[in-house]
């Protein structure tokens, strides 16, 4: 295969692009002059050198000075470090990018765990797909009040749900798991719900 396909086969990987996007994306970087490539490899290489994943909520995070942060570092983010934010309600979503989405409506002020994605329905290894064990270890360790499962309201997301809360039971977990309440819609995905949305659906969550 020669580089440009491989490229092709690089982009075409990218969530929610397809092989047509992807070869369009290779050719726009062909078109691009040497200065603008070295810019965008010497970026990619840099915030994948200062990123790291938190030990605590598994969310990347560029970690400051990236000479003294090694990637895979084990420092705790800012969210939850924070002694403001509310310890005792712990909200699990599947990608960074809904997490990005829910910080952006200030809506919520507890802490977050990240799954990692969700679980296809009919997926005989779940515990592959998400980190539903880490998780596990999480609440048994924090003991949250209360654990906000906050999924896209799609198939994959709701079987998801069904998973974690499954794994929620007594005697590992004796708290409260509720779910965004339904102003979000069926169908609907996180990281495109707009701040309004997202703060109705955690009001009525249940
Ligand atoms: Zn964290």
């Amino acid at each position: 295969m020669d580089s440009l396909r491989r490229l092709e086969e690089i982009f075409a990987h990218f969530p929610g692009i397809g092989p047509r996007q992807a070869r369009r994306f290779a050719y726009y970087l062909l078109g691009k002059p040497p200065a603008f490539i070295k810019e965008f490899t010497s970026l990619i290489e840099e915030v994948k050198k200062s990123t790291a994943e938190c030990p605590q909520c598994h969310r990347l995070f560029i970690g400051g000075n990236n000479k003294t942060v090694k990637s895979g570092a084990s420092n705790i983010c800012s969210i939850c470090s924070d002694a403001n934010r509310d310890q005792s309600t712990l909200m699990v979503v599947a990608r960074d990018s809904d997490f990005e989405s829910i910080e952006k409506s200030a809506a919520y002020k507890g802490l977050y765990f990240i799954l990692g994605g969700t679980v296809p329905i009919l997926d005989k290894e779940p515990d592959k797909r998400i980190r539903l064990k880490q998780l596990l270890e999480r609440v048994q360790k924090s003991a949250p009040k209360e654990i906000i499962l906050s999924l896209n309201t799609t198939p994959d997301g709701e079987h998801t749900a069904d998973i974690v809360k499954d794994a929620l039971k007594a005697p590992l977990y004796l708290g409260k798991v509720t779910i965004l309440g339904r102003g979000l819609s069926t169908g609907a995905e996180l990281e495109y719900a707009d701040s309004d949305t997202i703060k109705n659906a955690l009001k009525n969550r249940n």
